[in-house]
């Protein structure tokens, strides 16, 4: 079986091991021992805090959502006896 082409960047939740500040919006603080998601794009790392990650997780669920529709839509107004 071919290997499924990953649709998502890689991201994960980690411990900030120090302070850091969040990718999105440089005023929002990530203080050590805070969880936070770090996604690796490119050989570039990123961290939100959590605040910007439901944001993000949020409108990765939506556009997925959104396909998703689209892949139903399509396969059931696709015209039958071809
Ligand atoms: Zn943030």
């Amino acid at each position: 079986m071919p290997k499924l082409k990953r649709l998502l960047v890689s991201a994960c939740f980690e411990i900030a091991q120090r302070r850091r500040h969040c990718s999105r919006n440089q005023e929002h603080e990530i203080c050590q021992g805070d969880k936070c998601l770090v996604i690796k794009e490119n050989m570039t790392k990123h961290n939100y805090c959590m605040e910007c990650a439901v944001l993000i997780l949020q409108k990765a669920k939506e556009e997925l959502d959104g396909l998703a529709h689209e892949l139903m839509s399509a396969d059931t107004s696709t015209p039958q006896g071809f």
